[in-house]
């Protein structure tokens, strides 16, 4: 056996050439030039996996390296972590080893910005325990299903954006259920915030979602002439806003064959998807639905033909009363303005409501009948850090999410580092890093935060405005130093912001917010009129609950990361852009990381492990040793002559400060 990781020798002739397997191995570990360098050397081989201890850093090669096929999963699966090279099979067969020897729960939390790769790592994972797992003729079904749910979710909840071509509009936390024998027997998937807004509005250069394209580029002939729709994305106002319709790599004609056959697997009947499709369809005709200021300055309505189909689509009645098919001229006391609003916000809210739909039914498609006791995997695959030239209440939400995570991050890893070092009594000094809480304090404090002001301006119909939200934000934030607008900015960064702006200072990054939208998108109410319906929650306090949920579901389960980066801006492959690149290993925290697990101890294994492997090399230990594990590593390390300062012993494990010392072990024992 060949611990490859730490095989200096083996490799030694190709080191230079792609770098260090494991960050935690470099000499010059505090260097952030060695770690981009050794990013970079690995990444121009190809090689885009690199851990630092059990994290494992990816880089998006934006481009097929064939390595996820069945061959590889074979290798890496039940082999110990570190004795291949680095790969994201490895840390998923990891993490499905320690669930099944230790029976309890984890997650695998995948971060990085829009178009880091996260999407694609979520399905490499999910797809290695579909394919790896014990399975019977009975469990086949829970796996396609688990598979193909992917697809499905990826056609109503992803879109093209400028960062990204496949972009997931929705955060996505799902467990998969495995029984005591390590089988796949269940799942559940948790979605987060829809960017519904997508669903009217799309910025030039971005699609609405999917699922629209495909309907009108690859539905049969005769479901379209029943849903009364045109072969042409031209046709639809809710489909072109982006000038973008066509994107050369997207198929949505065989996509739509791919969620057709994804569609009847998870076990949607007939009816449930010719519902489905006309619902899909009711809102490409409302997006059609015209409306006209009259003479009196209301709005009219005479779009019959889009009428005609809505509510033969939707089976509902119009209520408009039609003579010989002409439409009458209907009177509303709405202005033309408000009447396109309630259209728009009726739209979204369908294609809202669809999408929960479709989430409960795909989990009603995995739920596991058997009640007897699961471990699961959870995987969470939510939207990354996004910046775009302008940024809104949706930009708002995604950043804070990350925030959380981020927060997570810091109190998972240095909790968890901390907490071994105590549990083992061994002393430990922490390292300091930056804590964002301060800004997840900034956007959610009760009755201070940016989302309690935001709540309160929205009960304030009539009165408030966008812009009043702003003033009173610059009232109440004056002075935060992750906080700043056009009034309040010193004159040098006050030439970089609008009036209507603000600006929040994020952990990865500066973030410049328009406020305009921000109390309509946070009450996102189907009509303007609010006065109605006092009491309602918002959509940010809603998202903030969830995001405490999920908090909370993370914090018990033993947690695993991957940290995506996005090599350059323009999805390219073979482009290594430092600059881009350094950003984030900085914002992802992960020189931090990397000094965490190196300032205490890199290395430690339970006595017994570390004697079963070494025992050969001290006389007293080899073949058997008598005493206790400890007592026996003691007298091995003594024989090996480890000085004092390079080791701890714990109450069950030996701490190993430097990897070289392991190196040194590791080579008297191959020579022997
Ligand atoms: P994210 O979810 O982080 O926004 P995605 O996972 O959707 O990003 O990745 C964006 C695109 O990058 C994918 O559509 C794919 O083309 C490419 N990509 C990502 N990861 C890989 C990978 N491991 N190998 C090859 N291409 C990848
Ligand atoms: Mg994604």
């Amino acid at each position: 056996m060949c611990l490859s990781f730490l095989c200096n020798k083996s490799q030694c002739f190709s080191r230079d050439r792609v770098g260090i397997q494991d960050f935690v191995l470099l000499d010059a570990y505090t260097s952030e030039t060695a770690f981009m360098d050794n990013l970079r050397k690995r990444f121009n081989e190809n090689l885009i996996y690199t851990y630092i201890g059990t994290l494992l850093v990816s880089v998006n090669p934006y481009k097929e390296l064939g390595i996820y096929t069945k061959k590889q999963m074979d290798i890496y699966m039940g082999v110990n972590f570190f004795e291949l090279p680095p790969h994201i099979f490895a840390l998923a067969d990891n993490v499905y080893r320690t669930m099944i020897s230790e029976t309890n729960n984890h997650f695998i939390l995948i971060s990085g910005e829009s178009g880091a790769g996260k999407t694609e790592a979520s399905k490499t994972v999910l797809q290695f325990y579909a394919v790896c797992c014990p399975s019977t003729r009975l469990l086949d079904n829970v796996r396609d299903r688990l598979l193909l749910s992917n697809p499905v979710l990826e056609a109503f909840g992803n879109a093209k954006t400028l960062k990204n071509d496949n972009s997931s509009r929705f955060g996505k936390y799902m467990d998969i259920q495995f029984d005591h024998q390590g089988a796949a027997v269940g799942g559940h998937i948790l979605s987060y915030l829809l960017e519904k807004s997508r669903v009217v509005h799309q910025n030039r250069g971005e699609r609405n979602f999917h699922i629209f394209y495909q309907l009108v580029e690859g539905g049969e002939d005769e479901l379209l002439r029943w849903l009364g729709l045109e072969r042409n994305c031209q046709k639809y106002r809710y489909l072109i806003q982006g000038e973008c319709a066509k994107v050369s790599s997207i198929n949505d004609k065989s996509d739509w064959k791919t969620v057709q056959k994804a569609l009847t697997i998870i076990e949607f009947s007939e009816k449930d998807i010719e519902h489905l499709f006309a619902i899909i369809a009711s809102v490409l005709h409302l997006g059609n639905v015209h409306f006209e200021a009259s003479a009196h300055g209301y709005a009219t309505l005479n779009s019959s033909a889009e009428v005609h189909w809505l509510s033969k689509v939707l089976s509902t009645d119009t209520s408009i009363r039609f003579s010989n098919n002409y439409a009458l001229e209907v009177l509303s006391p709405f202005t033309a303005e408000h009447a396109k609003y309630a259209r728009d916000a009726l739209a979204k809210a369908i294609y809202g409501r669809t999408f929960s739909w479709l989430v409960n039914k795909i989990n009603e498609s995995l739920a596991n009948k058997d009640s007897t006791r699961k471990t699961v995997i959870g995987l969470l695959d939510i939207y990354g850090f996004e910046v775009f030239d302008v940024n809104s209440f949706e930009q708002f939400c995604i950043n804070f999410c990350n925030e959380k995570l981020q927060q997570l991050f810091i109190q998972l890893t240095l909790k968890s580092e901390q907490e071994e070092y105590e549990m083992e009594g061994i002393e430990w000094e922490p390292v300091p890093y930056f804590n964002n809480k301060i800004i997840c304090d900034l956007v959610e404090e009760k009755h201070r935060g940016i989302i309690s002001i935001l709540d309160e301006e929205c009960l304030r119909p009539g009165e408030a405005t966008d812009f009043t939200f702003l003033e009173k934000l610059e009232e109440k934030m004056c002075g935060h130093p992750h906080f700043v607008t056009h009034k309040l900015a010193d004159p040098k960064t006050r030439k970089t912001l609008e009036r209507g702006d603000f600006r929040l200072l994020h952990y990865a990054g500066e973030v410049t917010y328009s406020v305009v939208g921000f109390l309509d998108k946070n009450n996102d109410l189907l009509y303007r009129n609010i006065k109605e319906v006092r009491g309602f929650t918002t959509v940010a306090t809603q998202f903030k609950s969830s995001l405490a949920g999920l908090t909370e579901i993370l914090m018990t389960k033993e947690p695993w990361y991957v940290r995506c980066l996005k090599p350059n801006h323009c999805k390219q492959p073979d482009h290594f852009d430092d600059v881009m690149v350094r950003h984030q290993v900085k914002y992802l925290g992960l020189m931090e990381h990397l000094r965490v697990r190196r300032a205490g101890f890199a290395y430690r294994r339970r006595y017994e492990v570390f004697l079963k492997r070494y025992k050969a090399l001290c006389p007293d230990t080899w073949p058997h040793w008598k005493g206790t594990p400890a007592e026996g590593v003691q007298r091995l390390i003594k024989h090996l002559g480890y000085k004092p300062d390079e080791y701890k012993m714990g109450r069950t494990k030996i701490f190993i400060r430097h990897p070289r010392t392991l190196f040194a072990t590791e080579d008297a024992f191959e020579i022997c």
